[in-house]
C-alpha cells in the first residue's frame, strides 16, 4: 500500500507504543522509531510471526499498564499455547467503529436485524459483529454457532435481515432452509461472510439459496478481529480501513515487497493500537493489492478476496496445490457442486491424492463419467491426476468454523 505523507509518522508512533512491550523491546532491540525515516528503512524491519506472539504468552505483548486493559481476546491455533491480545478502551471503541463502517459499506442500517452466528468468548468473532451492529442501531441477535433448529426458528420469528457467518455455516443454513421449504418465510437480504478463501460456486449457491447479497468481511484476532476490511456492492475486493492499519503484500518465501496486482502474503502494521500494537505482522493470508480506485467511490484501498493461506498450500509430486485453484477447476465442471475434500496419503512409497466432490447426480454410470471429467480437468489445470470420487449432496462435513478441505495425511 502506498505510503502517504503521514503514514511514516503513524508507523513511528505505533513503534514507540510497541516498544513499551517486553516483546518488542527485545524483538526491535537497537532499532529506534526515529531510525525509520523512509519506506526503505521500514521494509528492513524484522517481521512479527504468530510464533513470536505465542512465545510472548501471557503478557509479553502488552504495551500498557495492566489497569488500562479492559478486555482480553485470544486466538488459539492448533499448537497449544494461545496468543493473548490485551485491548484498551480505545482499542475496543476503535474496533467497533471499524465494524460500524463495515456494516455501512454493506448497506446495513438501523432498520436491520443482524443474526450473529460466529462464536462468542475469548475468540473475537461474535462480539465484534455485535458491537458494530449496536453502534449503527440495528437489532442484534447474539446467537453464536450451533443448534440449527433454534437458528432457523429465530431467523423466521425475529425476521432477521442480515446473516453473519462463516461461508461453511452459511451454506449449512442455506441447505437446511431449502430442505425444510422455509425459503418463503425468511427475510434475509444480506449476508456478511467472515473472510476465508471460498469459491465462486459456493458463493453462488449461498446467494441463490438464501436470496441475499454477499459481503466478504476480513480480520484476525491478532489485529482487532473481523471488521478491519469488507467488500462493497461492486464485489471487486475488500476495502481496508487504512487509517487504522498499514498493509503490505510480500513474497512469503523471500519477504520482498510485491507490486500492486501481484499475489502474495498480507502483512499488517497497526497504526492506532494501544494494548498490543503490532509491527509487520505476517497474516499468512494470500491475496493481492488491487490497483486503481473502486467504482463505488470509496477512498479506502482494496485487497482481493483471499486466495488461500500460505500454510495451506500443499505440494504433491512436484505440483503445488492451492485450494483456490481446486475451486476454479471444479467450478468449470458441470454437475459438480461447490463442496469438496482432498485427502493426501502416502501408500507403498507413492503420494496419492483423492478428491471427493459432491454432485446431485445419482446415476452410477453418470457419476463414473463425472469422475473421469474431474480427473482430466484437474490434471490440465494443476498438473497431477487425482483419484476423483463422486459423493452425494451433503455427504461431506459442514463446519461452523472455517472449513478445512485439504487433509495431508502423509506425515
Ligand atoms: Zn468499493
Amino acid at each position: 500500500m502506498e505510503m502517504r505523507e503521514n503514514t511514516l509518522e503513524m508507523i513511528r508512533r505505533n513503534m514507540r507504543q510497541a516498544k513499551k512491550s517486553e516483546f518488542y523491546k527485545k524483538h526491535y532491540a537497537g532499532i529506534e522509531p526515529d531510525d525509520i525515516k523512509s519506506e526503505n528503512d521500514f521494509v528492513k524491519l524484522p517481521f512479527t510471526e504468530k510464533g513470536d506472539l505465542r512465545d510472548a504468552y501471557p503478557f509479553g505483548l502488552s504495551a500498557v499498564p495492566r489497569r488500562d486493559v479492559v478486555r482480553i481476546h485470544s486466538s488459539s491455533g492448533t499448537t497449544g499455547t494461545p496468543v493473548i491480545i490485551p485491548y484498551t478502551k480505545k482499542d475496543v471503541a476503535d474496533w467497533a467503529l471499524m465494524f460500524k463502517r463495515c456494516y455501512e459499506t454493506a448497506g446495513v442500517t438501523a432498520e436491520d436485524c443482524v443474526h450473529i452466528t460466529p462464536g462468542y468468548g475469548l475468540w473475537t468473532a461474535g462480539i465484534g459483529f455485535q458491537l458494530g451492529a449496536e453502534l449503527i442501531g440495528a437489532m442484534a441477535l447474539p446467537m453464536g454457532p450451533g443448534n440449527t433448529d433454534r437458528q432457523i426458528r429465530m431467523m423466521v420469528d425475529m425476521k432477521s435481515t442480515v446473516l453473519t457467518a462463516t461461508s461453511s455455516y452459511a451454506l449449512l443454513l442455506a441447505e437446511e432452509i431449502e430442505r425444510r421449504g422455509l425459503r418463503g418465510k425468511i427475510s434475509l437480504r444480506k449476508a456478511l461472510i467472515g473472510s476465508e478463501r471460498w469459491g465462486d460456486k459456493m458463493r453462488k449457491r449461498i446467494a441463490g439459496e438464501l436470496g441475499v447479497e454477499l459481503y466478504d468481511i476480513y480480520g484476525l484476532t491478532e489485529i482487532y478481529g473481523p471488521g478491519i476490511g469488507i467488500s462493497c456492492e461492486r464485489e471487486c475486493g475488500m476495502h481496508m480501513w487504512t487509517d487504522y492499519l498499514y498493509y503490505e503484500i510480500i513474497n512469503s518465501k523471500t519477504g520482498k515487497r510485491l507490486k500492486p496486482g501481484e499475489s502474495g502474503e498480507l502483512v499488517i502494521t497497526t497504526l492506532q493500537k494501544e494494548g498490543a500494537p503490532l509491527m509487520r505482522y505476517r497474516t499468512h493470508d494470500l491475496t493481492r493489492e488491487m490497483a486503481g480506485d473502486c467504482p463505488c467511490g470509496s477512498e479506502y484501498p482494496r485487497i482481493d478476496t483471499l486466495i488461500g493461506r500460505s500454510d495451506d498450500m500443499v505440494k504433491v509430486k512436484g505440483a503445488i496445490i492451492y485450494p483456490s485453484r481446486v475451486d476454479e477447476t471444479l467450478a468449470a465442471v458441470d454437475g459438480v457442486s461447490s463442496e469438496y475434500q482432498i485427502m493426501i496419503d502416502h501408500l507403498n512409497g507413492k503420494d496419492i491424492l483423492t478428491l471427493y466432490f459432491e454432485t446431485p447426480e445419482g446415476d452410477e454410470s453418470a457419476r463414473k463419467h463425472l469422475e473421469k471429467t474431474v480427473e482430466t480437468a484437474f490434471k490440465a489445470k494443476i498438473g497431477l491426476t487425482p483419484r476423483a470420487k463422486a459423493v452425494g449432496m451433503r455427504e461431506l462435513p459442514r463446519s461452523e468454523k472455517k472449513s478445512t478441505r485439504i487433509f495431508d495425511n502423509r506425515y
